[in-house]
């Protein structure tokens, strides 16, 4: 019986989650005595699991597996848990991973908590701590049932280096015709960017912007802080960014250290997805903005007499301590 995760990658290479899920995942494999498996669809290089407590790792190699389906890479993970014997699977909280987890969950007749943000309270009976409506409540949920599914909710762990010795297996699931049924025939990515999910830092603009002419302000103070660029949803309808932008209830959610909002309003809709964030920074010049009242840190004043400063600022800061 181990713990298995599975390890998300992309171009080939894990992603930062696929090292929280892991450090999250030996935590709990030492609290029951066992040890953490993994599971990987085309990633070139898997020793770097081991750094944070990974001892096997599975290592799917398919090339329909090259765009993420989530059918066929739920089977991927079902098998590879019922080879292992799996009692606890712990998937993360990207949208891929929102989307198999339920569907792993059924395959395996196992109870699956989501937005998961702590280790768990007790484990037998087995209870975690996860977030509901919309970040607003925390609950505690048990799970009765033998095998388990955990969401774990973005930068709610961290990262925690733990070296341990790897096995690396080969393993070819058995995969149907029908888990394709559904194919994704393109993929669309915005390149040489930080992506939000990756992001630590995010750097988010708003109506207050005036338009899109005015973005090279938030890419500015968003390259010097090496930061992700985010939007409000109306921003993205109009056109002035990529829908890709576009975070809240309705867009993407944020779980970032630093979540910088220049000319967001702070409605309810907007709130709901970047609620995770650690730190919230307001620039608005309205000292009304609903958004200020679950800042950390606000600024009352004009974004555009506000940021070039604010930029030059940190450059400056950055170069004296480099
Ligand atoms: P505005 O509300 O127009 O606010 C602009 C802000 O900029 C104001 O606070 C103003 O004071 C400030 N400002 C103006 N000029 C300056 C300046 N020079 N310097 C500094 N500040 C300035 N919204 C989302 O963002 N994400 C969602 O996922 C989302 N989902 C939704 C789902 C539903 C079902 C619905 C009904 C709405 C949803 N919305 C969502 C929309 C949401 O309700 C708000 O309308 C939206 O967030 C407002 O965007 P905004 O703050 O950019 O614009």
């Amino acid at each position: 019986m181990s713990i298995l995760i599975y390890a998300e990658s992309a171009d080939g290479k894990f992603k930062k989650v696929a090292f929280e899920l892991a450090s999250y995942a030996k935590k709990v494999a030492d609290t029951l005595g066992t040890t953490v498996t993994a599971v990987s669809v085309n990633t070139e290089n898997v020793s770097e699991l081991s750094n944070y407590g990974v001892s096997k790792v599975l290592k799917v190699a398919n090339d329909k597996l090259a765009n993420f389906n989530a059918k066929a890479y739920a089977d991927v993970v079902k098998q590879a848990a019922q080879k292992e014997g799996a009692k606890v699977i712990v998937l993360s909280a990207t949208t891929d991973s929102l989307y198999l987890a339920p569907i792993v969950s059924v395959g395996l007749d196992a109870g699956f908590v989501p937005n998961v943000v702590g280790l768990p309270l007790s484990t037998s009976p087995f209870q975690v701590k996860r977030t509901a409506f919309s970040n607003k409540a925390f609950n505690v949920t048990e799970i009765s049932t033998d095998v388990k599914v955990l969401s774990i909710g973005k930068n709610s762990f961290g990262l925690f280096e733990n070296a341990v010795s790897l096995t690396e297996e080969n393993f070819t699931p058995t995969l149907n015709d029908a888990d394709f049924n559904v194919k994704v025939e393109s993929v669309e990515k915005s390149s040489g960017k930080v992506t939000i999910a990756d992001a630590d830092v995010v750097v988010s603009g708003g109506r207050g912007l005036k338009g899109p002419e005015n973005w090279g302000l938030i890419e500015n103070l968003a390259s010097v802080l090496g930061a992700a660029t985010a939007c409000s949803k109306p921003v993205s309808d109009l056109g002035w960014r990529p829908h890709s932008e576009h975070v809240g209830q309705t867009g993407k959610p944020v779980a970032t250290n630093l979540y910088i909002a220049v000319g967001i309003s702070g409605a309810i809709q907007h709130i709901a997805g970047i609620n995770s964030s650690k730190v919230k920074v307001v620039i608005n010049a309205d000292p009304e903005a609903p958004f200020f009242k679950v800042a950390d840190y606000g600024i009352v004043g004009d974004a555009f007499d506000i940021l070039p400063r604010l930029t030059e600022k940190l450059a400056a800061f950055k170069a004296q301590n480099a």
